[in-house]
């Protein structure tokens, strides 16, 4: 099931690409993997897979054995303050930075261990109340901060969608979170230079590369749907 999915995705990324006279290179493809065992995912690496992502850092530390060190673990849920010693230096990249107070975690456990964390901002671009991340006006003001940061580097931007029927009516968020990483950058902040959006999901994903995501997160319409123990 898994290798079909994959192949699935795979030529959906490939035609949305096309459609938006995109490089299949400039997407990356992360296999979301939470919940989800390690045979799933080493049947995913059969395929070609090395890019999961995790939104547990329990689930991140326990399942890491398994794999080879070739393996890049994305960070992509919320991430508590006195969680981040246990993740620094073994992901690839911090998807969900939603506070400065984080970021200062984050370069506090760095410099510790004498390595910089790759970070993206998590923005509530729909304005969600139910949402983590930051709203789009107090994004600036945390990626000036967290640019001073010696063990920090800002990437880009990450948002989570609203959940939609339709994914037509996400491409306005995904559309301004790219507004936004293109602002920020223009006003020349020393030490930034954002090249990441990571956008879209197994609903909308092919919307999110049409609207220029770097990074889309795909769990379910890799591994299937999720089964949460009650
Ligand atoms: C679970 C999760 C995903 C994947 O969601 P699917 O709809 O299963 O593709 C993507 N991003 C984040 C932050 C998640 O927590």
């Amino acid at each position: 099931m898994v290798t079909e999915n994959l192949k699935t995705v795979e030529s959906n990324i490939v035609r949305a690409c096309e459609r938006s006279g995109r490089n299949r290179a400039d997407v990356t493809l992360i296999a979301v993997s939470k919940t989800k065992p390690v045979e799933q995912m080493e049947e995913a690496m059969a395929a070609g897979m090395r890019t999961f992502g995790e939104n547990k850092v329990q689930e991140i530390i326990k399942k890491q054995p398994y794999f080879p060190d070739d393996v890049d673990w994305h960070m992509i849920g919320h991430l508590q303050r006195n969680k981040v010693r246990q993740i620094a230096g073994k992901v690839a990249m911090i998807h969900s930075v939603d506070s400065l107070r984080l970021a200062e975690q984050i370069q506090k456990e760095y410099e510790a261990i004498g390595k910089v964390a790759k970070i993206l901002i998590e923005v509530n671009i729909a304005r969600e109340e139910t949402k983590f991340g930051l709203m789009p006006e107090e994004t600036e003001a945390v990626i000036r901060e967290a640019a001073k940061m010696g063990n920090i580097e800002v990437r880009g931007l990450m948002t989570i969608a609203p959940y939609v029927e339709d994914p037509q009516e996400n491409r306005v968020h995904f559309c301004n979170l790219r507004k936004l990483l293109v602002d920020i950058n223009s006003k020349n902040i020393d030490n930034v230079n954002m090249t990441e959006l990571s956008m879209g999901m197994t609903g909308d994903y092919e919307i999110a590369i049409e609207e220029g995501a770097t990074f889309v997160r795909v769990g379910t319409g890799i591994f299937g749907s999720r089964q949460y123990a009650k």
